[in-house]
């Protein structure tokens, strides 16, 4: 394995991080304080290294060192931690896996469905349970989450899937219209599956948060320390060399953290693709303004049921955040923080859903990138000639509470592979351990291919109405 910084695609996010100006890149970084870490300028020998400074990378810095305090980790994040999708998201920490549970069920069989929805569920609860015992402040609030649907066929298939989850004791509550009334008005809201578990919180304060939860652990964080490249040594037992524009790192195990970053890198470059989702923000509301479309009562957080779905929940100050309608891979793997045209037809969108709304300002928008697979489920796992490159990358859209649960999985199959004395027991593994995503064509041709199927995916919710 030799994988190589490819750095064009960064163009378009690159001056941001040169000046430092990491507090624009979305409204969550404009909450939290945010002073760069110095980057790496002097060669380090680690136990592990990490790359990438997301949640998956935070997650597994910690639990290593939970499990194994002496342990030497190093952390090395391009630019600053949170700067990825960790930093940016809208913040739902769900259950979600694949499209969703029924889509899960189809895929994998009834009994398998129900084995990865309860570890996502446990995944849920973790991110509750380390805000509340490391006392991380993220403004989480457990809101549940109702999935909705604004179109006929939706809803019979919202139908089946409730169906299927009640039979797995998924406690899911089907809402009526008028149930449903009690949480949001809305034309085009004509009922919803609701989950009571699911929470928000502000993805920006809980990256930097747990940043400073594992440095106090020891974890050695370098901030604007882009890896240009990994050399694996092929003879066994030989350390892994990774380097960085002023120093390198020599580590006994690697993880690549990256997710949607990882075509850059040519990890994965033909399997996980660079997807973008923006969001935009209102003003703050005031409280008649959130009566008037009946999100006053509950704080529930929302999303339609479609292909190109909307997510939408209130933020600490009242404000809305709107986002989806659009999901697009650029030519080249190119990044983008702002897509100017999917912003316009989010706005649209949500004068369309709240007419009372039409006049309110919006203040920010935003986007990033997800690691997006063919068929929607992540993939785990541990490769290279010596079997010591682990990974986490894949979520499709549906990471928040899985990539913070992620070095709960990956931690003990690296101690045990490492020798460590006393290694934590090994968890079962799910059926993303191992998995290889499905091969996507190169080039042009995963472009055009990703746009067609982009065009097929839109041209049904509209033939659907949703
Ligand atoms: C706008 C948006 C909204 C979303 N909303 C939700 C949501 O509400 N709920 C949900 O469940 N999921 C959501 N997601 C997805 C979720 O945010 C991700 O699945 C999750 O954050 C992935 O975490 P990660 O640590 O794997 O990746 P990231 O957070 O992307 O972290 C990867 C890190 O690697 C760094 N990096 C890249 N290349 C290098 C390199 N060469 N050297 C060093 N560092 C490097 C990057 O700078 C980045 O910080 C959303 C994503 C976006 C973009």
């Amino acid at each position: 394995m030799h994988l190589h910084l490819n750095p064009a695609p960064y163009a378009a996010v690159d001056p941001p991080v040169r000046d430092g100006a990491y507090r624009t890149v979305s409204f969550w970084h404009e909450t939290v304080p945010i002073t760069p870490g110095p980057p790496l300028d002097h060669d380090v020998d680690c136990d592990v290294a990490i790359i990438g400074g997301g949640y998956t990378g935070l997650s597994t810095a910690y639990h290593l060192k939970q499990y194994a305090p002496d342990l030497s980790v190093v952390l090395l994040e391009r630019a600053v931690i949170g700067h990825g999708a960790s930093g940016r998201n809208g913040g739902f920490a769900m259950p979600l896996l694949g499209w969703d549970l029924l889509y899960t069920a189809e895929k994998l069989g009834e009994a398998a469905a129900g084995r990865a929805y309860r570890l996502m569920y446990d995944a849920v609860e973790h991110v509750k349970r380390m805000v509340r015992e490391h006392q991380l402040d993220c403004d989480l609030e457990t809101t549940g989450y109702i999935m909705i649907n604004t179109c006929k066929r939706r809803e019979a298939r919202a139908r089946r899937e409730h169906t299927v989850a009640e039979r797995l004791g998924f406690d899911h509550q089907w809402l009526d219209h008028n149930a449903l009334q009690e949480h949001i008005r809305g034309e085009q809201f004509l009922s919803g599956i609701y989950d009571p578990h699911p929470c928000i919180l502000n993805p920006a304060k809980l990256a930097r948060a747990m940043k400073r939860l594992i440095e106090s652990l020891g974890v050695q964080v370098y901030e604007q320390t882009p890896l240009t490249e990994l050399v694996v040594n092929r003879s066994p037992g030989a350390r892994l060399t990774l380097r960085t524009p002023q120093a390198k790192v020599q580590a006994r195990q690697v993880v690549l953290a990256v997710n949607g970053y990882g075509a850059s890198l040519g990890f994965m470059k033909d399997r996980i693709l660079p997807v973008h989702t923006y969001i935009v923000l209102t003003e703050p509301l005031s409280q008649q303004q959130l009566e008037g479309i009946g999100w006053a009562k509950y704080r529930t957080s929302l999303e339609t049921a479609r292909n190109m779905i909307h997510y939408f929940r209130l933020t600490a100050d009242r404000r809305i955040a709107f986002g989806g309608e659009d999901a697009d891979l650029y030519p080249g793997g190119a990044y983008k923080d702002v897509d100017e045209k999917i912003c316009a037809a989010l706005k649209a969108r949500f004068r369309e859903y709240f007419p009372s709304l039409r006049d309110v300002r919006f203040t920010h928008q935003w986007g990033g990138v997800l690691g997006v697979s063919l068929d929607m489920f992540p993939s785990f796992g541990r490769g290279g000639p010596d079997n010591n490159v682990f990974h986490a990358t894949g979520y499709s859209g549906h990471g928040v509470s899985l990539s913070n649960y992620a070095g709960a999985l990956l931690a003990p199959e690296m101690l045990h592979a490492l020798g460590v004395p006393n290694p934590p027991p090994r968890l079962e593994l799910p059926f993303f351990y191992g998995k290889q995503p499905s091969w996507l064509p190169p080039g042009p041709l995963r472009y055009y291919g990703m746009r067609a199927y982009r065009l097929a995916l839109r041209a049904q919710d509209r033939l659907e109405g949703a």
